[in-house]
């Protein structure tokens, strides 16, 4: 089989990195695995399903999924600042640079929150920070 690094950065190939999760063959045991399934669910693309899981009932209601499947950004590198994680809460800073359709770079900067319900990690809302 070929080789592949996983598009979140971690260094480990994608196959035993967010693909489990992607095709919910695992769930994220962990705040940083779920930004980075995350991650690599926008950069690779067409994962809505799997976005839509992961979101947080509360706060999901308004996502359109065919908001998540566009491909206007590329979505160059993910980079964890800093994670918490304490019972069922949890907080990830993290920075994720991308392309949009004209070339341009960018840099998203979010304080992401997450809560544990059922044993099953969901994203909560985030907090951006784009004046970096
Ligand atoms: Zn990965």
């Amino acid at each position: 089989m070929l080789m592949a690094l996983c598009v979140c950065g971690s260094k480990k190939d994608y196959s035993v990195c967010c693909k489990p999760f992607l095709t919910g063959k695992a769930k994220a045991r962990t705040v940083r695995q779920l930004v980075r399934s995350r991650y690599a669910a926008y950069a690779i693309g067409g994962h809505a399903e799997y976005l839509l899981q992961t979101w947080h009932p509360s706060t999901a209601g308004n996502i359109k999924r065919a908001q998540l499947n566009t491909s206007e950004f590329r979505w160059d590198s993910l980079q964890i600042l800093g994670y918490q994680q304490k019972g069922n809460l949890g907080q990830v800073e993290f920075i994720a640079r991308y392309k949009d359709a004209e070339g341009e770079d960018h840099i998203h900067h979010e304080i992401s929150l997450f809560q544990r319900l059922k044993g099953v990690w969901y994203y909560l809302n985030g907090q951006l920070d784009n004046q970096r």
